[in-house]
This record gives C-alpha cells, structure tokens and sequence, in this order.
C-alpha cells in the first residue's frame, strides 16, 4: 500500500529528504549540507548543481536507510529555501548562472532607484513586500542583465526562471513541470498576491520577460510526476511552499492569529490573518500564508536574515566553539552577558529596519568580557531581533499570547526561555521540530487524501515543552532598550 510521504527540504544550508508515515510520523531522515559562496561583499550563491545533486541524493538515501521502496511513497512535498533564485536554458537544462541566494545584496542599487522612481507605494500594494534585495525580481533582472545571451535566449523562449522548489521540480520532471505555488510566487515581487496573477506592470518596470515565469498553482495541486529513473518509480508530486509557509502548516496555524517562528539560518516570524491580507504600516511582510483550493491565507511576516547564522560565525569564524550545542553550556556560564551586545547585521538589517548597508557590530565589551558573554550575546541577539519583529506587528494592531516555535536553534533552551522571558509569551516547542519539511508532507498528503482536512491535521499536532516567561519585571525592558540602542548605531537610515 502506497502510505508514506516523501517530504523535500531544500534549506539555505542543506537539503534534506524526511519520509513520513500516514499519521505525520517521521520514519527516516537524510541531510546533506552544501556549499555557501561568497564572491564578493553582500553577495551569496550556491551552485544549482549542488542544490540538485544534494536533494538527489538525500531522497535515495533516506529510501535505502528505511529500505522503504519508492513505490510505496504515495507522493512528493517540496519546501525550499525562499526567494533564491535561478535562471535555466530550457534546452540544455543548465543553469546559466549561480543560484543568487535570498541573502544576497547586490541589487541594493537598483533597488534604491526603483524606490525613487516611486515603485515602492504600489510594489507594496501589490506584492505586500517592500522593495529589496531579498525578493527574486531584482535578482532575476541582475542575471539577465549579467550573462551574455540571456535576454536572447529569454525573448526566444528557451530560458526559465525558477525559485528553487520550481528548478527542482522542472528536473525531477525532466524539463515536463514549470510550476511553482502562490507562497513562493509572493516571494518574487512580481507577483500580485490579491489578484494571484504575475503583475503585468511590475514585470515591466522590472525588466522582466513573462516567458520565463513558471505558472503558480495551488499548495497542495498536481505538480508534475517525476521520471522514473530518479527513484525507481513515478511519485507525483502533489504539495508545495516556501520553507516558513510550510512551517506555518507544520505548526498547524491554521486559525487568525496563530503565529509560528523559525529559527534556522535567519529567523522567520509568520502570523495567519486569515482571508484577510493586513497591509502593514511597520514595514512587515505581507505575504500568501498559505492557497487550498483557490483560497488564499494570509499571513504578516517579519523576516531576519541572520539568527543561527550568528552562532555559525561565532562557531567558524572567530572559532568560539566547534558544535552549535556548547552555546547553551556557554551562555549558562556568562557573567557579564547582559552588557554585552551583538548586532549581526553581516548582510544588513532585514525587518522592521530595512537597512541593506547596515553592517554588524559588538558594543559593551570590557576586559572582563568572556567568549560565554559573547556567546550568550549571539543567542540573545535572535530574541532581540525577534522583540523588534513582536514590537512591529504590535503596532501594527496584531498581538497574540503564544507563540510556536521551530528550526535548528530552538533546542537550545536557554535561548528559548530568554525569548519567552523578552516577549512575556508563552513559547511552544512542538514535538516534530522539522516542521518545514512536515508542512510540505501535510501539504501533499491533503492532496492525495492521506489528510482529509486541515482540522484532522490540526489535532496531530502536539507540544514538546511548554516555556513560561519568568524574568523579574522591567529586566526585559531594560536589556531590550540597550539592543535598541545599540542596532541605532549601525543603522545608516535612521528614520
Ligand atoms: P536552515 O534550515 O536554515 O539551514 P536549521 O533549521 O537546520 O537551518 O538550523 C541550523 C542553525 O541552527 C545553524 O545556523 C546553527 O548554527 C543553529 N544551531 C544548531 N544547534 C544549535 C544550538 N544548540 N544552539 C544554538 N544554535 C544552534
């Protein structure tokens, strides 16, 4: 019987492949990191080679692992990385350059001129995003402007862009499937998220051909199947979204006002506001939670770009500590930790600040100062980044009570009671933390009927620890006004 569920999980640092079983248990993992390029300041690719090279072989693995055989998977969940970006000739299915990663800030220039050709009121009506470098629309123009013959070859139709859930796809289907779903299509800036349509004016002001977008599906809709010779069988893939969309369906916040963070690589906080789209007037995302059945979810978003990535530069490159797991035993140990403070701006401020130029900064340090301090400084940094996020949504007239949480970071439990602690909410740490990859399963299942509704999904979801706020009054106050401080110094806009 066909029962499990092979869920992709494309991440900015690895790719890994979860099977799951009908009930949403996790029957086998594999994961394979990849390598990060850096070519200049602010920019950063990954090679598409090794992102497809990477899925491939983790979805073999984790069939031989369980030695479960690809005929019993009953389908395919992609989740991705978001907004990275890449560019294929659709001949030769080669890309015709990096993948320019979602952190990546070379287009800070062309961004500022989009800005004030006074694209900015309408991008943000239209996309609900704001004009930056993150989203794939300035990243995808930087490619056709940068690689001899691109426009040639997109004006000839033999060129494609994808996020990379559609340049995985578009392979496992051997060049059959150019699609993408509506979470990822919001996150390339062209697209209208009230209309669910590529914008024609804003591909235009872009400078991009609409030839070479892929066509934007439903979440949980008949993707493609993917050629046999990959796995040894025809798995269709049947469910789709950006990594912290599918995360919001792997927490099963499926109600207005539920609200989800992820803490890998960036940190990525997402609040459902239901059928509604909230239109933020404190530079928060406004994006597509989620698209059932021609519905769409909305969901308010505030995006860091640099939460466990601090941990990996104090790890590799000030080689504090060799494993991400001794910050917790470190941070236990800080003394002087709450005069310490880290701004990780390596690749500029994301939410609520918007600064592209911003760089990072350590202020407070005295000769007292310990590597536990700073170490605890670069755990407490995500908290902070996260009250800004809280603070913004606040004022935007979203509050909630209690807060999900997930990604690689949030086993540690002294960052986690910190942020608890900060926000004076309750934080939950689900019992499956890959809930990316579980989101892409639930996604995929409801198409195939392993999943009658997102109500049976709701009730599988479970707490692992509960953590209530427990710091002294006003502390919080007081070590938050240091950050605020603090983050003003690297701003180069400050309002
Ligand atoms: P991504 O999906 O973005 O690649 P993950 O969700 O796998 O990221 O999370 C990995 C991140 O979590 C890394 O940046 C790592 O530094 C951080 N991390 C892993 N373990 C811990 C820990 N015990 N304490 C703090 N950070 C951690």
């Amino acid at each position: 019987m066909k029962k499990y569920i092979l869920a992709i999980d494309q991440g900015t640092t690895s790719s890994r492949a979860i099977l799951f079983d009908e009930l949403g248990q996790r029957v086998g993992q594999s994961q394979q990191e990849f390598s990060q390029h850096f070519p200049h300041d602010g920019w950063v690719e990954h090679d598409p080679e090794d992102i497809w090279t990477s899925t491939l072989s983790v979805c073999r693995a984790v069939l031989k692992d369980t030695g479960i055989d690809a005929k019993s998977v009953a389908s395919i969940g992609i989740t991705n990385q978001r907004e990275t970006t890449i560019l294929w000739d659709t001949e030769t299915g080669q890309p015709i350059y990096n993948a320019i990663v979602w952190q990546d800030r070379r287009t800070s220039e062309f961004c500022h001129t989009l800005h004030q050709q006074g694209l900015s009121e309408r991008v943000q009506e239209k996309t609900g995003l704001l004009i930056d470098p993150y989203f794939s629309a300035t990243k995808i123009r930087w490619i056709i402007d940068n690689v001899e013959g691109a426009k040639e070859k997109a004006q000839q139709n033999k060129l494609a862009f994808g996020t990379v859930d559609s340049f995985l796809l578009w392979r496992l289907t051997k060049g059959r499937s150019h699609k993408t779903d509506a979470t990822n299509a919001a996150r390339t800036m062209a697209f209208n998220i009230h209309t669910q349509e590529w914008d024609q004016e804003l591909i235009e002001a872009f400078g991009i051909e609409q030839v070479i977008l892929p066509e934007v599906m439903d979440c949980s809709a008949d993707f493609g199947v993917i050629d046999e010779s990959w796995l040894g069988a025809s798995i269709p893939v049947n469910g789709m979204a950006g990594d912290q969309q599918a995360a919001l369906i792997g927490q099963a916040c499926f109600k207005a006002g539920m609200v989800k963070s992820t803490y890998g690589t960036g940190c990525f906080l997402i609040l459902n506001t239901g059928d509604k789209p909230l239109r933020s007037e404190h530079k928060l995302l406004t994006t597509v939670g989620y698209r059932l059945n021609g519905k769409v979810t909305y969901a308010l978003e505030g995006s860091i770009f640099v939460a466990g990535a601090a941990i990996q530069w104090l790890r590799d490159g000030l080689n504090l500590f060799k494993d991400a797991k001794e910050t917790q035993s470190l941070a236990q140990q800080a003394l002087n930790g709450d005069s310490v403070y880290l701004v990780p701006a390596f690749t500029g401020l994301g939410a609520p600040y918007w600064d592209p130029d911003a760089r990072g900064a350590m202020i407070g340090l005295t000769r007292d100062t310990s590597v536990a301090d700073i170490v605890s400084a670069g755990l407490r940094s995500v908290c902070y980044q996260t009250k800004d996020l809280v603070g913004a949504m606040a004022q935007d007239g979203a509050t909630f009570r209690s807060l999900r949480i997930d990604g690689g970071m949030v086993i540690n439990d002294v960052m986690v009671q910190f942020l608890s602690d900060l926000l004076e909410v309750e934080v939950e740490r689900p019992k499956i933390t890959e809930t990316t990859a579980l989101g892409a399963a639930y996604l995929a299942g409801l198409q195939v009927g392993i999943f009658s509704s997102l109500e049976a999904i709701s009730e599988l979801w479970q707490a692992e620890k509960q953590f209530e706020p427990s710091m002294a009054q006003g502390t919080g106050e007081k070590l938050y006004a240091g950050w605020q401080e603090a983050v003003n110094r690297v701003r180069t806009r400050p309002e």
